[in-house]
């Protein structure tokens, strides 16, 4: 169905967004710490046009499902509450909203770790600042999109995927200091290509998982002293902290140090080693992967042509990114073929 299909006049407006991939730097920004996502090639697009009924109507191809606003003052449940977020967190700004039709189409897979959610919003805010020429900036709408996905969407996520979606193209890697918001434009490490490949493990465990490190790490800064593990740079310091909080804390500080190492300057095969690095800490100090992401990740690291390979995103299930050299992207395919046969349903999301 297209958006005439469903509204019965065209749209006015149009915009899109990116997913985006994290390549190091996981587990980092809900500590004021540092990321390196890039975006990837699929993009959700939102049509936009004004209602005539004085409602919100919100439809996603995707999902083949159109949901009205009747009461703007209960926030709807499911996709429509990144949409309706978006509308609100920009009428706590102090713009003046009309009512809207939505129509939205996607390519990023959604609940994959690519980031579909800020994808959404960006796009959302994208269309609105154009149809109503609204004077707000790309950090801005990063910004917007992150508030809306925590206080209308209810999830508690750090700055990374909006900033990403709002700020990264697919030819760079951009480094963000979550805390102050500075940023670099990075190369990719030269001769290199990524890969991104679905484990085909849903995150089942993921939303509890995640805040339940979001608290562990809110904790161990408080043991420490400091306002954010962001802030320790030592990881020995982590060593007097108690168990679990000790391996969690150690995982930040690390990870953090490896961000940083790459803003220095690395060889393309030093890049892969610190994402090898990032997944064994993800594994063994901060506990987020599962079996079947460490086997998609060994095999991948153990197939010639790849440089690295990690899990991507909260972890619990979902997919994983390697750094593969240009030329070898075959590489992947035999680790998929290799990790498939086992019984596992993965497959690979990017190159498309
Ligand atoms: P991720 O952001 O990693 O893809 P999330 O769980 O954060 O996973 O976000 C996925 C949710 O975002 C979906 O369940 C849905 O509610 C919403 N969403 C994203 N893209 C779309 C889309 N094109 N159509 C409808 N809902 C979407
Ligand atoms: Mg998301």
């Amino acid at each position: 169905m297209t958006f005439q299909q469903i509204f019965h006049k065209p749209p006015e407006t149009k915009a899109s967004a990116s997913g985006r991939v994290n390549l190091l730097g996981e587990h980092t920004d809900y500590n004021d710490g540092y990321v390196l996502p890039t975006a990837i090639p699929q993009q959700t697009t939102v049509q936009l046009g004004f209602s005539d009924d004085g409602q919100h109507h919100f439809y996603s191809e995707n999902l083949q499902e159109l949901v009205s606003i009747l009461d703007i003052h209960h926030t709807p449940s499911g996709f429509a509450s990144y949409i309706f977020g978006c509308i609100e967190v920009l009428k706590k700004a102090g713009y003046t909203i009309p009512s809207l039709n939505v129509y939205v189409k996607s390519s990023v897979p959604m609940g994959s770790g690519l980031s579909s959610s800020a994808a959404l919003e960006v796009a959302t805010l994208r269309a609105i600042r154009q149809l109503l020429d609204l004077p707000i900036d790309d950090v801005e709408i990063a910004q917007l999109a992150q508030q809306a996905e925590i206080h209308y969407a209810g999830v508690q996520c750090g700055i990374m995927d909006q900033m990403a979606s709002s700020l990264a193209d697919t030819q760079h890697i951009l480094f963000l200091d979550t805390r102050s918001l500075e940023r670099r434009i990075l190369p990719f490490p030269e001769g290199t290509t990524i890969v991104i490949i679905d484990s085909g493990v849903p995150r089942t465990l993921a939303t509890s998982g995640y805040n339940q490190r979001r608290a562990e790490c809110e904790e161990a800064a408080k043991l420490l002293g400091v306002k954010a593990l962001r802030d320790i740079t030592d990881a020995k310091v982590t060593d007097t902290l108690p168990e679990p909080l000790n391996r969690r804390a150690r995982h930040v500080v690390t990870e953090d140090n490896r961000v940083l190492e790459v803003l220095q300057g690395v060889t393309p095969e030093r890049f892969g080693e610190l994402m090898n690095a990032s997944h064994a800490s993800l594994r063994d100090d901060y506990e987020v992967s599962v079996p079947p992401l460490d086997r998609l990740v060994e095999i991948l690291q153990n197939t010639p042509g790849v440089l690295g390979a990690r899990l991507t995103g909260a972890g619990f299930g979902g997919a994983c990114v390697a750094l593969v050299a240009s030329g070898k992207e075959e590489a992947a395919t035999q680790a998929l073929e290799q990790y498939n046969h086992a019984g596992y349903t993965g497959r690979i999301l990017v190159p498309n």
